[in-house]
């Protein structure tokens, strides 16, 4: 491309409609059977290489804390560039602006999703045409979460999270995201699901039956077998969460559930209409933020740019 070509790609929070904990492996990661769905919560990823340097900007949504996200080499967009760049052995370069809309440690793997952009962004950018494989396997070294973000769909997680398959899903799902103004460590809730199970199995429960109702694309059928083993560390750490699911619940949410690590809360609904009714229920009694959204959506795809 040009030196003023820019590319757009968006990619989508996730929600784990299982996520199966074991104990933890040799190498500290613990072992996971998940699900996880893409969501129509997105961040857009554009980048352009009018500089000779690297400059990244983040331009954040009112809910979402500016402040909680890392603008040096930390940042996840920054070690995906760098990762990126020295599989083709070329120099960071470009100047790259995150359009962010999904809550910072939410549970809802936005770092993530912005990495799966930035990877998808940059090979276009630096047109370094790098394959599919090779691509999951960057992405895997950023992130337990970021081989998803680039499927995006239904899929399950297996290995740390890392190893993703796509899985047959016949339903338009129907979400109520609320996030919490405060994020939660993720490393937080794992040690304290290892403290308050310390007799875990190294093996995860399977998702066998979750998955059935997933093809089955009925949601009276999959709320039961939602599942989440870290919502009782989340609750257990914070309580708040707790009484959030119960008044989703109470207000007519066929299952409300911790999103990952949390804090996001999420709610299956029946519908589209169903959705918006419960945001507005929820609205009047407390929570500031509520967001409607649905999926499964796709992983990291163009959505625009051009070639300078
Ligand atoms: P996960 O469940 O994958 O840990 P999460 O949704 O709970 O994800 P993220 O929003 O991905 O959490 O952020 C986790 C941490 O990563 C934040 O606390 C922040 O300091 C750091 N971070 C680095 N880069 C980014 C980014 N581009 N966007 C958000 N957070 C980032």
């Amino acid at each position: 491309m040009s030196a003023s070509a820019s590319i757009t790609v968006r990619a989508a929070a996730k929600i784990n409609l299982h996520l199966g904990v074991g104990a933890p492996r040799e190498d500290g990661f613990h072992p996971l059977t998940t699900v996880y769905q893409a969501v129509g919560l997105c961040d857009d990823v554009t980048a352009t290489g009018e500089l000779p340097g690297w400059d990244l900007r983040m331009l954040v949504a009112d809910h979402v804390d500016a402040g909680a996200i890392p603008l040096d080499d930390t940042n996840i967009v920054s070690r995906a560039a760098t990762l990126l760049a020295a599989h083709h052995d070329l120099p960071v370069h470009g100047q790259v602006s995150v359009e962010k809309a999904i809550p910072v440690a939410g549970g809802l793997a936005g770092g993530s999703a912005d990495a799966a952009a930035a990877l998808v962004a940059l090979d276009r950018l630096w047109d370094a045409r790098t394959t599919d494989d090779d691509l999951l396997a960057i992405a895997a070294e950023l992130g337990s979460d970021v081989p998803f973000a680039l499927i995006g769909g239904t899929a399950l997680g297996t290995g740390r999270g890392e190893l993703v398959t796509p899985v047959a899903d016949h339903g338009t799902w129907w979400w109520v995201l609320v996030p919490s103004l405060e994020g939660m460590s993720t490393p937080a809730v794992y040690q304290h699901f290892d403290k308050l199970f310390p007799d875990a199995s190294p093996t995860p429960p399977p998702a066998d039956e979750l998955l059935a109702a997933v093809a089955a694309g009925d949601p009276k059928a999959l709320a039961p077998l939602l599942r989440n083993d870290l919502q009782e560390p989340a609750i257990d750490l914070r309580p708040d969460l707790g009484v959030l699911i119960e008044r989703g619940e109470s207000e007519g949410a066929l299952r409300g559930l911790v999103s990952g690590s949390g804090p996001t809360c999420v709610f299956l609904c029946e519908s589209g209409d169903h959705a918006r009714d419960l945001a507005g229920a929820l609205l009047r009694v407390g929570p500031e933020v509520v967001l409607v959204a649905n999926g499964a959506v796709a992983g990291a795809h163009v959505v625009g740019g051009d070639r300078g």
